[in-house]
């Protein structure tokens, strides 16, 4: 069988490497706040290019923290709106809505799938002071379109790099910097448990979310503000190092997969997004009239996906009895995030797939008539 994504496998390639790391982290007696989270700290930061690293408990705290440091600062206040795209893993917008701020869902561009840049400026009302862009699938959302509206309108750009670690390195640099990572164990920099990082240039940032997540302390037994503890700890900090320095590696092998399916995939029933050279690949998507008879059928062939998402954030119940069930559900109408959610299909890639396994893949697909 092609597994979507084999875990096992990923830990076997590094497991010496790992188990050298967690032994030393094991042995030293140390494990929360130690010379393993600063270490990572220093090596993330310089990896993506910038100046400070925050170590947090995983992907949603980082984009919440982010967002309840803006408010300590003043930036952001309760009830203002944050512009997020609505084709996107809940965890983004869960962010705003938990510190009190409106998401305004916008629809993704049908060929990219990543936030449409030029439907943005007509959703900007005085009330809007962020827009959060997600790097979905590992594409490059950012355009020079969105870093000229939040020059335009004064507004804080957030992304959302859970699933994109390592596009930084192809030359996508947006004005503002305020990166949420999450190193959940299927992404491209995976822990192996809970853990992320918030990555960010402005100094007073990053010092109010080290103290946010460490129960609003900055200094030991006195307390700024009302935090919560969201920290990196020493293990998955020793792990997260290990793979880092595999981490271009294993996002040039997703690339030469995802460039195979590029060249080969060939059925008029599956569609490719649009071809960029900004993707790290995180996930494979391709786009299906007959989804779920293309996944049954590719179970058959014994080929594993998934469907990254079938229910879209703005069809969820969980926004239901609060100020957001009349939001989402009444005044937006999402009709291509919809159908995102009707077709997309998620093909296995990985650094552990092998050329013969992305071969089959594309054989499978081929042949596919419904
Ligand atoms: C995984 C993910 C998150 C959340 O990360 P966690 O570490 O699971 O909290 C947020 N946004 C996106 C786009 C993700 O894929």
């Amino acid at each position: 069988m092609i597994e979507f994504l084999p875990l096992k496998k990923i830990t076997e390639k590094y497991a010496s490497e790992i188990h050298e790391a967690v032994s030393k982290v094991v042995d030293s007696g140390w494990y929360l706040q130690g010379v393993e989270v600063e270490a990572f700290e220093r090596e993330f930061a310089q990896y993506v290019g910038v100046r400070h690293c925050v170590g947090c408990g995983n992907g949603l705290d980082a984009l919440t923290l982010i967002i309840r440091a803006f408010k300590i600062m003043g930036i952001l206040q309760e009830g203002d709106e944050v512009i997020v795209p609505a084709n996107t893993y809940i965890a983004s917008i869960l962010s705003v809505t938990e510190n009190g701020l409106v998401p305004v869902l916008v629809e993704p561009d049908e060929n990219t799938l990543e936030i449409n840049p030029s439907l943005i400026e007509e959703r900007i009302t005085q009330r809007t002071k962020a827009i959060m862009i997600v790097h979905l699938y590992g594409r490059n959302a950012y355009s020079p379109k969105i870093g000229e509206l939040c020059a335009k309108y004064n507004l804080k750009l957030i992304e959302d790099c859970a699933q994109s670690h390592g596009l930084e390195a192809k030359g996508s640099t947006p004005y503002y910097i305020y990166k949420a990572f999450s190193f959940y164990p299927t992404k491209n920099l995976g822990a192996l448990g809970d853990a992320g990082a918030v990555v960010t240039d402005d100094a007073e940032l990053a010092k109010i979310v080290r103290a946010l997540g460490n129960y609003g302390s900055g200094t030991k037994y006195v307390f700024d503000y009302q935090g919560k503890n969201s920290r990196l700890d020493e293990l998955q900090a020793a792990i997260l190092r290990v793979k880092l320095r595999h981490l271009d590696d294993a996002n040039r092998h997703r690339k030469e997969i995802a460039d195979y399916y590029y060249k080969n995939i060939c059925n008029p029933k599956v569609r490719l997004p649009q071809y960029t050279d900004e993707n790290v690949y995180h996930i494979f998507p391709v786009l299906c009239e007959k989804r779920d008879e293309l996944q049954a059928y590719l179970k058959e062939q014994g080929i594993q996906t998934l469907i990254h998402y079938p229910i879209p954030p703005h069809r969820q119940k969980c926004w239901q009895g609060t100020v957001m069930e009349q939001y989402i559900n009444a005044k937006l109408n999402l009709p291509l995030t919809d159908r995102i959610a009707q077709q997309e299909l998620s093909l296995p890639i990985s650094q552990v797939i092998t050329m013969d396994e992305a071969k089959c893949v594309v054989e499978k697909i081929n042949v596919f008539s419904d």
